[in-house]
């Protein structure tokens, strides 16, 4: 695992800048690859997922090819969906900041058109769309592609399952012929590589290579946790596994400062680790920590290689990693010396795709969990104050004690000395937090993201038939996203002439409970989900057996998971 420093990619001063304030440590391995082949104005195929640092890997030698003093549109960027294109943009004006005079827009559609078109006429150099907003555009020729010198797809591979791929062939065939054509994709489809073969001038591919690693045998648990929820979710492992010594990994220095902070705060032993420090702190904080005094140590890839500490018991990804080599690197920091280890990943929204690459490259298994709840938080912790006081009585005289308290049971007429040791209890283990975690259900299983496709529910609510990214949701008579409600999927959708209605009819029908009851239905191309009364659940499988729709045969089954 090399590491290349920004600084070694002749980067412009004002990019360097706005990567180190942004925190990053060093290149990740794809942007190690595509930023040098980029800024030789080669065409350039990427095969990276969300998640590996692709946004900045096309966005830094987008940036440097960009002359801010022509206010004429240079460059495009196609995103499959509004959501990437707002992400793409904001991420390519963070690099920009010490770039003045470039402008970024993001258009998309379902935003006012009128007001694209005024932030076109003010000399955005840079335009980030989806292809139906962008085609709009250049027919109405508020863009026009004269001076691109530069287009990107991103996620091709998702644009063409959105159906996009003939809106992208007809911008691509518009632009002029003198370009870059940057692609990046997860995948390589047939119709994506016919789009590199028909479209780019001897692209260079770029992939990080994968070695043949050695999983380390460590108990694997992963959690979907909001960015809000993440530093509540860390500190719930820490109390439900109370391990001795761990190390969080973050992807930058800032996260790592951050991350310190707010575990400091709430009064853990962390320390942070990363390429900003001295030697000197350095030693100090390994010193701290091989010593134990230091419980958590805090740091990013770079910072953390070269650690010799045999007795880590836990690894937290606080961040997933940006590479699925440096997953296994991580999680090799415990389990050693024959001990047993544990591994804990957080993923934030379309990073389960990440990590689902992850397990499927390591051939390993990442177990879906749920937050320990407070109230099981609050059973470790009585658990763990009960121990020490059997201790006490075990080993202690505790006959003043014993008279303090008969005193005041005798003293205080409503209260026994079961009351007095459940206060004195309550007391011990500090303040209840307020829980800020609503739902503590399992996350969902990777394979299960596998089986149904990317799309089977991961983005918010619903997956995405179309070209409008969404399903369609029947909300019925305001049952929706009650928890007293069960979620079942049905393997039949809107491609097989299906209609809520029907899938109402026959879960009604079959198991002889209510339409009423039946919650909301949402249907997509290929499935549906309904939600029906938690309590009836069961009644209902049973009874969708064998059952036909339409005189098609159904399978009906429980779904997991938050989509599912
Ligand atoms: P992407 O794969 O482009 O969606 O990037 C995922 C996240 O990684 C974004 O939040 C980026 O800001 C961040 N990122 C990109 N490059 C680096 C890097 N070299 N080091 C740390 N974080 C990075």
């Amino acid at each position: 695992m090399e590491t290349v420093k920004f600084d070694e990619l002749q980067l412009d001063e004002r990019i360097l800048r706005a990567v180190t304030e942004m925190g990053f440590e060093a290149a990740s391995p794809i942007q190690a690859q595509a930023i040098p082949v980029q800024l030789e104005g080669r065409d350039v195929v990427g095969q990276a997922q969300t998640g590996t640092g692709k946004t900045a890997a096309f966005g830094i030698p987008l940036l440097q090819k960009i002359d801010p003093h022509s206010k004429k549109l240079q460059a495009i960027a196609l995103c499959p969906t509004r959501e990437l294109a707002i992400q793409v943009a904001e991420e390519i004006r963070k690099l920009a900041k010490f770039m003045h005079g470039i402008k970024v827009l993001p258009i998309y559609g379902g935003q006012d058109i009128t007001r694209q078109i005024r932030g076109l006429k003010e000399g955005t150099q840079i335009v980030i769309g989806t292809p139906g907003r962008v085609m709009d555009h250049m027919r109405r020729k508020t863009i026009r592609c004269d001076h691109i010198h530069t287009v990107i797809m991103d996620e091709a591979d998702e644009m063409l399952n959105m159906g996009f791929l003939e809106d992208m062939e007809t911008i691509l065939s518009q632009l002029p012929e003198e370009r870059q054509t940057v692609m990046f994709s997860a995948t390589m489809p047939a119709e994506i590589q016919n789009i590199a073969k028909r479209f780019q001038r001897e692209p260079v591919t770029v992939k990080v290579v994968k070695k043949e690693l050695t999983v380390p045998k460590v108990t694997q648990y992963y959690y979907e946790v909001k960015p809000k929820t993440k530093v509540e979710a860390m500190c719930r492992l820490l109390d439900m596994y109370a391990p001795s010594l761990s190390i969080a990994f973050c992807n930058t220095k800032r996260q790592v400062d951050e991350l310190v902070q707010d575990l400091q705060g709430r009064g853990y032993f962390a320390e942070g680790l990363h390429g900003d420090l001295k030697q000197m702190q350095r030693d100090r904080v390994m010193n701290s920590f091989r010593s134990g005094t230091t419980e958590i140590l805090v740091a990013t890839d770079v910072a953390a290689r070269g650690i010799d500490v045999d007795n880590v018991e836990a690894v937290f990804n606080y961040d997933i990693p940006q590479d699925d080599e440096y997953y296994v690197h991580r999680i090799g920091r415990t389990g050693r010396a024959g001990k047993e280890g544990i591994a804990f990943s957080f993923v934030v929204g379309r990073e389960v795709y990440k990590l689902r690459d992850i397990q499927r490259y390591c051939k390993t298994k990442i177990i879906p969990q749920a937050i320990p709840s407070l109230d099981d938080i609050t059973a470790i912790k009585a658990e763990k104050i009960m121990e020490q006081v059997m201790d006490l009585i075990r080993d202690t005289d505790l006959t003043k004690m014993v008279a303090l308290i008969e005193q005041t049971v005798l003293t205080e007429e409503e209260c026994t000395s079961l009351d007095v040791a459940a206060a004195l209890l309550k007391l011990s283990m500090g303040e209840e937090n307020e829980d800020i975690i609503e739902s503590s259900r399992p996350a969902r299983s990777l394979d299960d993201l596998d089986r149904y496709g990317r799309d089977s529910g991961g983005r918010g609510k619903g997956g995405r038939s179309g070209r409008d990214g969404r399903g369609s949701r029947y909300g019925r008579d305001g049952r929706e996203d009650r928890e007293d409600m069960a979620r079942l999927f049905v393997n039949i959708g809107k491609n097989q002439n299906i209609r809520p209605g029907d899938v109402l009819g026959a879960v009604a029908g079959e198991s002889g409970i209510s339409g009423k009851l039946v919650g909301s239905i949402d249907m997509y191309d290929n499935y549906t989900f309904v939600e029906v009364p938690r309590e009836y659940a069961g009644a209902v499988l049973k009874a969708m057996k064998d059952v036909k729709i339409k005189g098609k045969n159904v399978h009906v089954e429980k779904a997991n998971g938050k989509g599912r």
